[in-house]
């Protein structure tokens, strides 16, 4: 059979499908062919997409008729918005009576899938997204817009925090420079602050059993730490070592790509969503989507989280300094310098915003990094080739960790552990951007 005849019939499955979905079978039966149909239309935008699945521990079967089925990506679009119409028709219909659960699930499944369908037509290429539409139509979100001067008065605070005359950005990299994990210490020092992730974190939320992770080092990505979740709880973790590592990321990483981070999230949703109620798009994880705004916010605030007020560093300067062989006499004055970095991190967003609006081209997206978010000039050029590989994805570690944020911290004056319920009532949910503020 050739290739356009095996289209023609993956498009009709969809038809016919559809078709029977209208006619009389029960509504949460429905609902989960619908969710079945999500996961194989990720699946297939994942064989034009090369990352584009970011995890699937779903039936085997689906993966290989993706392949093996080649869906057009004009098909792709196609189904994604007839399965869009058959959720939208089962949510305002008044004979289903929706749980909240079950409401939240069906707003996210049609989101998803109205990301699906944006993402394919940006690889089809015809239309073109600016940064906005892009946050919009992937994300579920609009993140804030400001000028870049408006970052003025943060680097003029750490222009006299650090003493010199030498340019802002050399005085930030040489003061940095103190703080580089020595190569042969990091494996020790990671270790330590991910088993500190991981106790802080399993206090509050019940882990799943057997849970764990292998940590790799690796060299040559566009990020410096990435979480591939293999399903049944497992994690393969790495760090990319290819740029000076300083102390303070050790816990970033643990926590942002583990405990209670990105391992956590999976983790959670595999088994509360996937295996106790079996729903099946929960088996795949789309990169460009909503997910990733919920993921990446998430595993970001979850730093404070485990680590609230100066918790970590205390931590860091009590276990982590000495088997990193740095000296902590001025990590206090290295805290105050990365929270006002951490502000610059908009200023990022902004260049991301100019560049993928072609406003400014890669050469003019580097100076301007060095210039606003203080980056030295290797780490403004693995950010450029960061939004080259994943466009307006950048929103989602500051805006999603700051939307994140908020909906934890709704309400007044929560304990601790009232925010970590709901920390993690958010990781086991299907909650969309867009319902976060
Ligand atoms: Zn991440």
């Amino acid at each position: 059979m050739n290739n356009i005849v095996i289209k023609k019939i993956t498009l009709l499955c969809f038809i016919v499908l559809f078709i029977m979905l209208n006619s009389g079978l029960k509504a949460n039966t429905i609902v989960n062919e619908a969710a079945l149909q999500y996961v194989r239309l990720v699946l297939a935008l994942g064989e034009h997409d090369e990352g584009y699945v970011d995890a699937y521990y779903g039936p085997q079967d689906l993966a290989e008729k993706a392949k093996s089925s080649k869906m057009s990506l004009k098909n792709i679009v196609i189904a994604s918005k007839m399965i869009q119409d058959v959720i939208a028709e089962q949510t305002s219909n008044p004979e289903n009576d929706w749980n909240e659960l079950e409401e939240l699930r069906l707003s996210y499944l049609k989101t998803q899938l109205s990301a699906v369908s944006s993402r394919a037509l940006m690889l089809i290429g015809n239309v073109k997204y600016d940064f906005d539409q892009q946050s919009k139509a992937l994300y579920d979100t609009l993140p804030p817009s400001k000028k870049l001067a408006d970052f003025q008065p943060t680097l003029d605070k750490l222009n006299q925090l650090l003493p010199g005359d030498k340019p802002l950005i050399e005085k930030v990299t040489a003061f940095r420079q103190q703080f580089i994990i020595p190569k042969e210490k990091l494996s020790v020092v990671f270790d330590a602050a991910i088993k500190e992730c991981r106790e802080r974190t399993k206090k509050y939320i019940d882990l799943p059993e057997n849970e764990d992770f292998t940590l790799e080092y690796v060299t040559d990505k566009p990020w410096s730490g990435y979480n591939w979740y293999k399903g049944k709880s497992f994690s393969l973790i790495q760090v990319n070592t290819e740029l000076p590592i300083e102390i303070s990321r050790a816990i970033d990483l643990g926590c942002h790509e583990g405990y209670p981070g990105h391992h956590t999230y999976n983790g959670l949703l595999e088994k509360n969503l996937y295996r106790a109620l079996g729903w099946i798009e929960y088996s795949v994880y789309p990169l460009f989507s909503p997910q990733s705004l919920i993921a990446e916010g998430s595993a970001n605030y979850g730093i404070e989280m485990a680590f609230p007020g100066n918790e970590k560093l205390q931590f860091e300067k009590k276990v982590l300094y000495p088997l990193a062989g740095i000296s902590p006499k001025i990590a206090n004055l290295y805290i105050q310098v990365n929270e006002l970095t951490q502000q610059l991190t908009y200023a990022g967003n902004e260049v991301a915003r100019q560049y993928l609006n072609q406003k400014i081209d890669a050469e003019k997206a580097q100076a301007l990094l060095q210039k606003y978010a203080l980056m030295n000039p290797e780490k403004a050029k693995q950010r450029v080739r960061f939004i080259d590989t994943y466009g307006a994805y950048v929103i989602n570690y500051n805006w999603g960790k700051d939307l994140v944020k908020q909906w934890v911290e709704s309400g007044s004056g929560k304990t601790q552990a009232e925010r970590w319920k709901r920390f993690s009532q958010l990781l086991s949910s299907p909650r969309l951007p867009s319902t976060l503020n």
